[in-house]
This record gives structure tokens, sequence and C-alpha cells, in this order.
């Protein structure tokens, strides 16, 4: 029986926890058989000496432990999964998870809601009417057999633990700890049985890790962690410094997905979202050690029709979302010169506080609200080209966005999406 005064104290003084205690301390914690002052005082404990990987490994198999585990022995090899650290525009899933499965993968994912300024895919399926999310694991295994894809909202009964610690992490200031996220992200993952999962880590304002080096981190700990639990985790970094694709926020991203997919004319934004997708499509196969063609699975229509098999099967009445009529408010660029900047955090938040995105876990967002952007940080713009547009539920002053954009006299280089492809 874990003596829980005592791991505190080892906490404290940076000793060393056994994997008995960590996983004692995890079953704990999902059943609510510790107080939350004591979690609480343990994570800002381990916030400040923060777990090894031995540790934060037996942390995670703990976490994954201390609830149901997805049974997925019935579905055919190989099972992939695809996690992103989350951005601003990052509609990724949405294209490449109907790409793999018309290549052969079996995709089975738990998706979460979006927090902040960064969306979630859960979120994004929503406005497509009658699509829902909240699969049974039986319902998630016979959805996958029949269409390759299925995507379930993360359910309460896996890693519980997680839910315990994340909600007081979110309260004590301390979720930026990285054996923390780390273990939180693959004990989701572990509990649903993924072999092989893609972890796109976004770097840049709109993400998590603000810089290349806090994302390198990052990636190199999911990697160790994740052989460690034996998932063989797959790293990329890609560009999170201006928004992904052309649309930001829910409904406008599922038809930005939806126009990719069906091989519609693209602006430049989506035509760099597009490229990036391929090239994780291509690092998916070679990864699983599938030989498929990911670009001829586009241009063919095969992932449409995987796409649209996969919606009906979770509930879609109509593959498009809905879309209402919306308060245009279009930023043009005050002078001519090169984009230098163009704020994915910022935009972000832009659209969180339109209602798009959550403050906190209960909120209720507007799928609607969102911006669509039009240039490319390196374009050449001229003064009055329009450079973003808001979609709101009312008037918005002018000036709204200018914090989000810089224009240089001198020649700007453009940022590329995939920025590492492996640790
Ligand atoms: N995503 C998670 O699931 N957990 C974290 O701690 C951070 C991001």
């Amino acid at each position: 029986m874990l003596n829980t005064r005592n791991f505190l104290a080892t906490r404290r003084d940076a000793g060393t926890h056994s994997q008995q205690e960590l996983s004692e301390f995890a079953r704990l914690a999902a059943r609510g058989e510790i107080p939350d002052y004591q979690i609480s005082a343990w994570l800002m404990a381990a916030w400040l000496n923060p777990l090894s990987l031995q540790e934060t490994v037996a942390l995670t198999k703990g976490m994954a432990e201390s609830g149901e585990r997805l049974d997925l022995s019935e579905l055919p090899k190989p099972r992939f999964d695809k996690h992103s650290t989350g951005g601003v525009g990052d509609k990724t899933s949405l294209v490449l998870l109907p790409i793999l499965a018309a290549c052969g993968l079996t995709v089975v994912k738990m998706s979460g809601q979006g927090l902040g300024s960064t969306g979630g895919t859960i979120d994004k399926l929503s406005s497509i009417p009658g699509f829902h999310s909240d699969l049974s694991p039986k319902q998630m295994v016979e959805i996958a057999k029949r269409c390759g894809l299925a995507l379930a909202a993360q359910s309460p009964d896996l890693a519980p633990a997680d839910g315990v610690l994340y909600a007081l992490r979110d309260a004590t200031e301390t979720v930026n700890s990285i054996p923390l996220i780390v273990s939180s992200i693959l004990s989701k993952k572990l509990a649903v049985g993924a072999e092989h999962i893609l972890i796109d880590v976004k770097v840049g304002s709109g993400g998590f890790s603000p810089t290349l080096e806090s994302a390198q981190e990052l990636a190199k700990w999911l990697q160790e962690v994740g052989k460690g639990c034996g998932i063989a985790v797959r790293p990329v970094l890609t560009d999170m410094t201006q928004p992904l694709g052309e649309a930001v926020g829910n409904a406008l991203e599922v038809g930005e997905a939806l126009a990719i997919l069906r091989n519609e004319p693209l602006s430049p934004p989506s035509r760099r979202f597009k490229d990036l997708v391929l090239k994780l499509a291509e690092i998916a196969l070679e990864t699983t050690g599938i030989k498929a063609d990911s670009s001829e699975a586009l241009t063919s229509g095969k992932a449409y029709e995987k796409a649209e098999a996969w919606l009906r099967a979770q509930g879609a009445t109509q593959v498009d979302p809905t879309a209402e009529m919306m308060v245009e408010t279009t930023l043009t660029a005050p002078k001519s010169g090169y984009l230098a900047k163009l704020d994915a955090g910022e935009i972000g938040r832009i659209v969180q506080q339109l209602g798009g995105g959550r403050a906190k876990k209960a909120d209720i967002i507007d799928l609607q609200v969102g911006a669509r952007i039009h240039a490319l940080v390196g374009d050449q713009v001229q003064a009055g080209q329009p450079i973003a547009t808001l979609y709101s539920r009312n008037e918005l002053p002018k000036q709204i966005l200018d914090q989000a954009i810089e224009i240089f006299d001198s020649a700007v280089t453009a940022i590329p999406a995939l920025i590492e492809t492996a640790v």
C-alpha cells in the first residue's frame, strides 16, 4: 500500500520512485482515493524535480493500467495512430487518416476536444450533421473493421488517472512539464492498444513548444518513453509559427479538408498544407512497412471514398458541415513588401475569443466562426491585398489582426511546413 506522505517527500527531495509506487499512485488517483491536495502537491514537486525517463515509463504504464484497455487484436495490422501536440488550423488528421486507410492501414484514434487556442478534431467533426464520436470500444472495432478508420472521443474509462492528473495540472500551472506531458499522451495511446504512432510536434507560437529546442526535447522523450512502453513512436517536427493551411475554425477546417480530398483547386496556404499531409503519409507508410502510393490514393478519389464511408458509418447524414452566413472582416496589407509574420498564436487566440475555442473545458463553442488565411510568410504583397478574413457573429474592428502580421521592405524566406522528420 502506498504511503502517500513518503511518496510526496521522495519527490520533494528529488528522490527516485519505484515502478510499484508510481503504478499504485496512478491507480489510487484514478479511484479518487488520494485527496486533490496531495496529488497537487506531488504535481508541483514533479514539476520542480522532473521524473526520470524510467520513472516516466513507469507512470505511463501505471496510468494506462488505471482503467479499461481496448482490445484491437481482431483488426488487421498494421494498426496506426497519429497524434498532434496541437496547433492553429491543424486539420491534418481529417486528410491524412483517410489517405492512410485507403493505403491499407487500420487507423483507430481517440481524439480530444480543443482547449485554448488550439483546435480539437472532435470539435471540427461535430460541425458535420449527424456525426457522433461517442463510440463504445465494440463500435470502434466494428467501424474500423468495416472502413479501416474509426475516430472516437476520449473515453473517461481509458487511462482515467490522466483525467484526474490533467485537471489538477491545469489548475496548478503544472501542465508544461515534459515527463507529465509525455505520460499523459502515451498512457492514452497505450490504453487503446496503439502499435505505431506518428507524433506531430508543432513548433512555434501556435502550439505547445514555442522553440525548436523545446520541441526536439519533447520529441526525444516521446520516442524514448514510447520505446519503454512497447510503442513505436515516430516523431516529426512541423511549423506552427503561422496557421496550417487556409482555414482556422471548426466548420471552415472541415470544408478545407474535404476540398483537398475532392482534389479541388487550392489556394497557396491549402497547397502547403496538402504537401505536408502527403509527406506525413509517406513517413507513416515507411514506418509501418506498407508499400503504397499515398499521392495516388488521394488523386484517384479513394481517400475521399474512405472518408465518406467512415463519416457515414459514424452517423453523418451529409459529408459537408453546415454553413451559416457570417459577418466577414478582411485584413489587408497596410503597405507593399514581404510578409514576415502571420502569428499563429495570435490568430488562434482571436478565433478562440470569437467563440471558436474553449477557455474552460465546459465551454460551448461556436463551430462557424473562424478565419481564412490568404497569404504565406515570405510572400511578396501589395498594399491593400487581402491577408486574412475573419468570420464572426458581430462586426469586428478593422485593426483586430494588426498585431498578428508584420511586413518587411526586404525579402523574407518562406518557412517549410516540415521541419524535421526524425530525432
Ligand atoms: N496533450 C495531452 O494529452 N496531455 C498533455 O499533457 C498535453 C497535451
